[in-house]
């Protein structure tokens, strides 16, 4: 068994006051940090970049990096960053912020809201919040790299890009993440969510879907729309393809088992009075087991195959998986450790009870390590004002939630103070759940 399942077994304490106490001992660091952490996310706030362009944001997580006394590497995987700082025997751990933003335009009214938009005049926002993960991730690093009597390992900083596009955490692995910097034993992420501020929720076991993005080509014969006997019409040929896409969930799947199929793009033709000679149909597909994701794309796959052959199609359509992102699984011992470490320092009324999540990440790809799985822990960071969380109507938390602006809105606001101090300390006291007791020894 690898020393991950037990990081705190070999030395130090590991029972709830140890935690405690350490816990006190290195965030007595971060008033001193926050007004940096702030003036961080107003900053990515106002110049948020786009998936794959984040050069901006990746110098400013590798220069504070630096100025702790992380090593830092730049480019890993595109503009990713990787700051280590070893401190004495122990275990890895790796705690991962995404960097990148969204191709919306803000509409939060803040005073600090992003009017940024790229070189074609698209507007971008940090609509996901990663601003917020960023800047935690460089408080969490700086009051670690302040208090190392406290704890010994080694801290594995990752300022991860392009998490939008689920490209970047596969791109820093395939860059050598592991092989380059090391296998950790951990690997800790956090996402914002409109729960209220204040409070966190993990789940056990699958916390998110996977997803996967699906293109399917359909080729027909064009002709003019008088004249349809002369054509294979790839509209009808496309129409059917989605509706009885319709049937994979419904007829394929158990009713036990989850699954989206969404069409959210389907795209033939020019004119009302042309037959076109293509179609092109978007996918995107959810699932709560990539076992159950391999037969949904499967399935994908035959119908618009068959359907192409019903229709007489001149050729078979052409079937892409885009990118694919496997299921967010917490390892259930590592997150029991976060859980436990949270309710100790926040009070078990900052929990909430975790509901599975359809939206996707590719922060699971951090748990394919070169030889065995890396355990990985992922929990939820509310951000909603306490005020706006109360006048928000609905009873239950899940109603409330679907009246609030989530990820990907507009009006996604993070509470600005409240989210950058419970996401410092959140990454904070799960790192130190994971890595082993220091001395007791002043800080330096
Ligand atoms: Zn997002
Ligand atoms: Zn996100």
């Amino acid at each position: 068994m690898n020393d991950a399942a037990h990081p705190q077994s070999a030395a130090g304490p590991s029972t709830v006051s140890g935690l405690q106490a350490r816990a006190r001992r290195v965030l007595a660091h971060l008033d001193a940090v926050l007004p940096d952490v702030d003036a961080l996310y107003l900053d990515l706030h106002e110049h948020p970049e786009l998936s794959g362009q984040e050069a901006r944001t990746a110098a400013q997580v590798a220069r504070r990096l630096e100025a702790e006394g992380y090593e830092v590497s730049r480019d890993v995987g595109g503009h990713g960053v990787v700051g280590l700082l070893r401190n004495g025997d122990g275990p890895t751990v790796l705690l991962r912020g995404d960097m990148d933003a969204l191709p919306v335009e803000e509409k939060t009214g803040l005073p600090y809201a992003s009017r940024a938009r790229t070189e074609d005049g698209a507007p971008v926002m940090h609509a996901c919040g990663h601003d917020v993960h960023t800047a935690c991730l460089v408080g969490a690093a700086a009051v670690l790299a302040r208090s190392r009597g406290a704890w010994r390992g080694t801290v594995m900083v990752v300022g991860q890009p392009a998490e939008e596009t689920l490209q970047g955490a596969k791109a820093m692995l395939d860059a050598g993440l592991y092989s380059r910097f090391g296998t950790p034993d951990a690997v800790l992420g956090q996402h914002t969510a409109p729960l209220p501020v204040g409070t966190f929720m993990h789940r056990e076991g699958v916390t998110m879907m996977g997803s996967a993005h699906v293109r399917i080509r359909l080729f027909g014969r064009g002709a003019h729309g008088a004249q349809p006997e002369l054509s294979v019409d790839p509209v009808v040929l496309g129409a059917s393809v989605v509706l009885r896409l319709q049937t994979i969930v419904s007829r394929e799947l158990s009713p036990l088992e989850s699954a989206v199929v969404t069409v959210g793009h389907f795209q033939a033709g020019s004119r009302a009075n042309v037959i076109p000679e293509e179609a092109l149909l978007e996918l995107t597909v959810r699932t709560e087991d990539d076992a159950v994701q391999a037969r949904v794309l499967a399935a994908i796959e035959r119908i618009a195959k068959g359907e192409a052959a019903a229709a007489g199609a001149p050729a078979p359509p052409q079937v892409e998986v885009v990118n694919r992102g496997p299921v967010n699984r917490n390892d259930p011992e590592l997150l029991r450790r976060v859980r436990d470490a949270h309710a100790e320092w926040f009070g078990r009324d900052a929990l909430v009870p975790g509901v599975l999540v359809t939206a996707s990440e590719d922060f699971p790809f951090f748990a394919r390590g070169p030889e065995h799985p890396v355990p990985t822990a992922y929990w939820y960071l509310g951000i909603t004002p306490r005020k706006t969380w109360e006048e928000a109507p609905g009873a239950t938390p899940q109603e409330k939630m679907a009246h609030l602006p989530g990820p990907h809105s507009s009006r996604y606001a993070p509470d600005r103070a409240g989210s950058l101090r419970g996401g410092c300390e959140s990454l904070t006291v799960a790192a130190l759940a994971c890595l082993h007791g220091g001395d007791a020894s002043p800080d330096h």
